[in-house]
This record gives structure tokens, C-alpha cells and sequence, in this order.
């Protein structure tokens, strides 16, 4: 089968090669012909040697496929069902983080496309338990994009965001923009994305047919003049996090009210960064940090996706066959694009 091979350490060193398809086993017991993959900023990272892993292995997480045949036993899913996965394997259950309800951050955990093979391939075999059926009026495009929305639509949930709000996204990528349909669909308001100069041409269009009340460019715009004016005066509720720089977070931090709360959703990437950290405690500010999604929302994404499809449509700037991987790579890589997703069975 044909498979995105990340072969080696460091930047590229990653390419399309023909592998031996997987084989069930008790543990991976679903058979499932990949449909579509998206690119993930993970799959983004590894490309470009910033994401810390171990070579080789096949990239990809975020798919759909067909199940084809499945290990004795196997109830959850049967051949011809759509599925998509839940990308963090193998918890074990039985350690401190399993037992404390943060399965994702077992240490004996397995990222799918990272810690092994992943989605990016022809064929791959998966845990029932990890997979989810996708319902038949979302299209595969837009069904890859579960995972990630889980991931938000997860952290918007426990009360960190609350029916009426003022939300500020900082950031105009998929994440802030998953971020703004899922804040739509839990009842915010008003949801306003803060992007750069370079969101313009593509991503300040997506977020205002996605439904953004107000689109700011924080090069030319006074972000927190703008939003003093859209609050009365007072910020917003809920600040979205999603660049992972000083100057988003510091922009959260001076556009909240005061009891405001902060989702932070992006890595800096640095080893620190100088947040405004006495305005953060003047203004009795809550933050949440997410790293690793706990992804137990995926159903709950599933259908936000399907009372959405149709909106969703434009998030996917960049699809293309697998054979195209590299020009879909290079392209995300030179930023201002959203989505990529690769079809790898044709049509
Ligand atoms: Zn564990």
C-alpha cells in the first residue's frame, strides 16, 4: 500500500512508499480502508522537524475510512460503517493519570501517526474501542475534522464558557476557527476573531461566513480599543487562546473583563514567555490550560460537524490527492492557509 513515510529526524525527510498493509490482531482489531486524511498541525510540526518524535513511521491522525473486516468478537463497528478514530491509544487504565480520568496523558499512551503507524496510508488497522461511527450527511472533508473539533468543542464545555458571552479568539487558524463554531453552537453571543495581516485573504473570509461577529487585524487594529467598544466598555467574557505568542496572550489578557476567563490552546514553542502577569491577577482572571486533548467529545463534535457541513466547507483550503502531499505541506507551511486534507481512496 502507498503510505506517508516519515523516514528520519529533522526537517522533511518524509515521503510517499509502498508498505506491506497491516494485519488484525486481537489488540488492533479493525481492518479499515482510509478514505481522506487531513494534515494536522502535529503532521505540519513532524514535516517541518519541529514536533518531537522517533522515525520512522507513517504520519496522519485526523481521517475517515471504511471498515473492511474485523478480528473475531469485534461488536462496536462491521464492515461497510464509516469511522474516525480518537487518536490517543492504548491508555492503560490502570495508572495514576488513567485513574485520575486523564487517560490521555498515560504514559504508556500511543499517538496515532507519531508512537505508531497512522492515517496516512492506504489501509491501517485500529482498537474498536477508539473509533467512532460518522454519520452519512457529513462529507469525508469535513468528518476528518472531528478530532480537532472535539479537542475545542471539549474545552469550551465545562463551564468555561457560558450562554450569552463576549468571546475573543486570538488567532485565525483552524483551531480559532473550530473554536468559533463551537462557541456558536454553545450560545456565545457575540464571537470576534483577531487575526494578522496575512489572515486576510483567506482566513478573515472564512471566519465571517462561519459566523464571526467581527473579524480585527491586530497589526493595523487596536485590539483592545476595539473590543472596550464592542463590551461597553467592560472586555469580553472569554479570551481563546490559539497562537501560542506573547502577543496573543497579552492581547487576551488586556481585552477580558474582570472575573474574565482565558482558554490557552496553543505551545509557545519557547522555553517562557512575559505575560502581563500582574494585569491577569488585577482582573482576577481564570486561565485553563489544554495540551492533550481528553477527546471524549468526539460524538458531540460529530454533530456540531453535521448541523454544519455545508459552513465548514470553506475551512478545507488545501485538498488534494495523496500523490500531492508535498505541494499541500509546503503550501500549509508557508501559513495563511487553514485546512489540508489528502484523498487517498479515489473517488
Ligand atoms: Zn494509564
Amino acid at each position: 500500500m502507498k503510505a506517508l513515510y516519515k523516514y528520519a529526524p529533522g526537517a522533511r525527510a518524509s515521503r510517499l512508499e509502498e508498505h506491506p498493509a497491516p494485519q488484525l490482531t486481537p489488540r488492533d482489531n479493525v481492518f479499515i480502508r482510509v478514505s481522506v486524511c487531513a494534515v494536522s498541525a502535529a503532521d505540519l510540526q513532524i514535516y517541518q522537524g519541529k514536533f518531537s518524535s522517533t522515525p520512522p513511521f507513517i504520519m496522519g491522525h485526523e481521517f475517515v475510512g471504511e471498515v473492511e473486516s474485523v478480528f473475531p468478537g469485534v461488536t462496536a463497528v462491521a464492515p461497510g460503517d464509516r469511522v474516525t478514530v480518537r487518536p490517543y491509544l492504548y491508555a492503560c487504565g490502570q495508572c495514576q493519570s488513567c485513574r485520575d480520568g486523564f487517560p490521555q496523558y498515560c504514559e504508556k499512551k500511543q499517538f496515532l501517526g507519531v508512537d505508531r503507524d497512522g492515517a496516512l496510508a492506504e489501509y491501517i488497522t485500529l482498537p474498536e474501542e477508539y473509533l467512532h461511527k460518522i454519520p452519512a450527511s457529513i462529507p469525508d472533508n469535513i468528518a476528518c475534522l472531528a478530532a480537532p473539533m472535539a479537542a475545542v468543542a471539549g474545552e469550551l464545555s465545562p463551564g468555561l464558557l457560558r450562554p450569552g458571552d463576549t468571546v475573543l479568539i486570538l488567532g485565525s487558524g483552524l483551531t480559532a476557527l473550530l473554536a468559533l463554531v463551537a462557541a456558536k453552537a454553545a450560545g456565545a453571543q457575540k464571537v470576534i476573531i483577531a487575526g494578522v495581516t496575512q489572515d486576510r485573504p483567506v482566513r478573515f473570509p472564512a471566519a465571517t461566513a462561519l459566523g464571526a461577529d467581527l473579524v480585527v487585524d491586530t497589526l493595523t487594529q487596536d485590539l483592545p480599543a476595539v473590543i472596550l467598544e464592542e463590551t461597553q466598555g467592560l472586555g469580553a467574557h472569554l479570551a481563546i487562546e490559539t497562537t501560542g505568542t506573547e502577543a496573543g496572550v497579552n492581547n487576551a489578557i488586556d481585552c477580558l473583563r474582570v472575573g474574565g476567563r482565558m482558554a490557552c490552546l496553543a505551545q509557545s514553542q519557547r522555553e517562557s514567555i512575559a505575560a502581563k502577569w500582574d494585569t491577569a491577577m488585577e482582573k482576577f482572571l481564570t486561565l485553563r490550560f489544554f495540551h492533550t486533548s481528553a477527546y471524549t467529545e468526539i460524538d458531540r463534535a460529530l454533530k456540531i460537524l453535521e448541523e454544519y457541513p455545508r459552513e465548514l466547507k470553506p475551512l478545507v483550503t488545501h485538498p488534494g490527492r495523496l500523490e500531492d502531499w508535498e505541494r499541500v505541506f509546503e503550501t500549509l507551511s508557508r501559513g495563511g492557509g487553514i485546512a489540508g486534507v489528502l484523498r487517498i481512496r479515489p473517488l
